[in-house]
């Protein structure tokens, strides 16, 4: 199911796909309310559409990044840049290295991300 949040009238902001774990009724006085309990769906299967599945390995988990980003405060690696970051794979991708392990992710400068791997992403 979706999920909209009703930003004002006719304004529907789209908060991502839910799953629907629980829903019950509560007498709420002469009301009967519908509750639903709703979990989000992974970053994954949000984007794993069909043409963006060959490419949704790669892709780097929100939480990931948030550790990456903690963990290098921000900065390039390896020089302390705070500008252009890249959250770069130390083991690419293409080699075996996952998206879902902080360990395997890094910020890097757009200069040492293309030193790196001479390409930009
Ligand atoms: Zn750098």
């Amino acid at each position: 199911m979706r999920v909209y949040e009703k930003v004002r009238d006719g304004i529907w902001n789209y908060n991502g796909l839910f799953e629907l774990v629980d829903a019950w009724v509560e007498k709420n006085g002469i009301r009967m309310v519908f509750k639903f309990k709703l979990t989000m769906t992974s970053e994954d299967r949000v984007k794993a559409s069909p043409n963006t599945f060959k490419e949704h390995n790669r892709l780097i988990p929100s939480w990931v990044k948030q550790a990456v980003w903690k963990r290098d405060k921000g900065q390039c690696v390896q020089c302390g840049s705070m500008d252009h970051l890249h959250y770069d794979h130390d083991l690419p991708f293409c080699e075996g290295g996952t998206s879902l392990l902080p360990e395997n992710i890094r910020l890097l400068c757009a200069r040492h991300n293309l030193q790196k791997s001479g390409r930009i992403e």
